[in-house]
């Protein structure tokens, strides 16, 4: 690897104009120290930095980019859509289009809205679930993540019903009483909260399979028992697939586990790596929005054609046979690699899977949610994720993030990060 020279250069001027230099917290590589990334360019599996180092990518822009970067059929859709305007602020058929493929894919979505992000997709679909049931309060999960509005910035100090306090500065104490936390993978405590304020909630907001505190799978009945509490007690099940959506398989989560929620919320894969997102759901629910219904929602830049085009491209190419198979076997392989790794180096994991998300835990005992995730040594992760970076592989600079496997990673690609794991996690057993 060459002298980073040139990114430091970047970051030093990045440092005095964006907020730490960077756009979104997780870039500043906080988490592991060193420096961040300055990208130049990303090619499939790949990205060059300011130097032109070349990097194995398992970021993949937080999963949006299953295809890997610059993917020729996304790359030919965008060129062509840029001579043909690239914002109208009025209906074109792309969005039709989009919206279809969608709902072709997720029958429970009858009815869509596109917004420009997730965050602003969770937002708004917790408006229209409070617009429908005329409820307040909301049941989120500790360690889940669904964007940064202000109902979502909250985390329960205990695993029980309790008042949120406010996790963020800014979010006013009275907003965050209305967001209650349940510990991931405990359907007794939703009962719980059900029991104690069932009347006052209008929905379980849930990624079905957890991805933002490392990956958590469900446990075997969790996601049922939330569509049966929600369902008795006239709350709303909202399923955030804005990482699981067109990654666990074509119909996201909520058809791999056989789970109709009334809402979903969509982000990441669904715009090629263009500002996309949506919510959409039951036809009743989303008739409150405006202009059918009361609920207020808008965007100026909303379905816009050139992110259209991406996601249409996108989705095209993931409608091919096999794809998905081919993701899952060699996220298989890359998980049985690293756990041989892991064992010859007697360090102890726990490696979690799902579909193309993988999280190596350097945690003693299985993770099962947030707490257990906590429980991992997190100081053993920066290590780990300096030692392959060294070597050109480029993790998610924290420990409770998934590795991304792309469609662009190759068997040979896998094999080469296993063995660069085998020599830093014997690197790190030797300190
Ligand atoms: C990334 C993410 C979001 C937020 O999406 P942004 O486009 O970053 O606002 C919401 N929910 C989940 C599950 C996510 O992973």
């Amino acid at each position: 690897m060459s002298a980073r020279n040139r990114s430091r250069e970047i970051y030093r001027r990045a440092s005095e104009l964006l907020i730490g230099g960077v756009n979104s917290p997780v870039r500043a590589f906080a988490a592991v120290g060193g420096e961040p990334l300055i990208v130049q360019s990303g090619s499939g599996a790949r990205l060059l930095d300011a130097d032109g180092n070349e990097y194995l990518d398992f970021i993949g822009s937080w999963g949006a980019m299953i295809l890997g970067h610059a993917h020729p059929a996304v790359s030919a859709a965008l060129a062509e859509q840029a001579a043909r305007g690239t914002s109208y602020g009025v209906t074109c058929e792309l969005e039709v289009l989009l919206a279809e493929q969608i709902r072709a894919a997720l029958p429970s979505v009858e009815r869509i809205r596109f917004v420009s992000s997730g965050t602003e997709a969770a937002m708004s679909a917790i408006r229209a679930a409070r617009g429908f049931t005329r409820r307040d309060c909301i049941v989120k999960f500790e360690g889940g993540y669904h964007g940064h509005a202000d109902s979502f910035l909250s985390q329960a100090g205990s695993g029980l019903a309790t008042f949120g306090i406010a996790s963020s500065a800014g979010v006013p104490e009275a907003f965050a009483t209305l967001t209650l936390n349940a510990p991931y993978n405990d359907a007794g405590a939703v009962e719980r909260i059900f029991a104690a304020r069932g009347k006052e909630i209008a929905a379980v907001i849930v990624e079905p399979v957890a991805a933002n505190m490392g990956v958590v799978p469900p446990e075997s009945g969790f996601l049922e028992t939330l569509r049966e509490i929600t369902s008795r007690h006239g709350a709303l099940l909202i399923f955030d697939e804005v990482i699981t959506g067109f990654r666990i398989g074509w119909g996201g989560a909520q058809n791999a586990f056989g789970i109709q929620p009334d809402l979903t919320v969509l982000g990441k894969i669904i715009g090629g790596g263009m500002p996309v997102a949506a919510y959409g759901g039951r036809a009743d629910v989303m008739k409150m929005v405006a202009p059918e219904g009361p609920v207020y929602q808008a965007g100026t830049l909303s379905g816009n054609p050139l992110a259209m085009r991406a996601g249409l491209a996108t989705l095209a190419e993931l409608h091919r046979p096999g794809l998905y198979e081919g993701l899952a076997a060699r996220t298989a392989h890359l998980a049985n690699g690293l756990r041989e790794a892991a064992k010859s180096a007697r360090v102890p994991v726990q490696i979690n899977v799902a579909g193309s998300l993988l999280t190596l835990f350097f945690a003693q005992d299985p993770v099962h949610d947030y707490a257990s995730a906590k429980r991992s040594d997190t100081a053993k992760f920066a290590r780990f994720f300096g030692e392959m970076l060294a070597r050109g592989i480029l993790l998610p600079p924290s420990q409770f993030e998934a590795l991304f496997l792309s469609a662009a990673h190759t068997d040979a690609d896998v094999d080469r990060t296993i063995a660069a794991a085998g020599e830093a996690l014997a690197s790190i057993a030797a300190a």
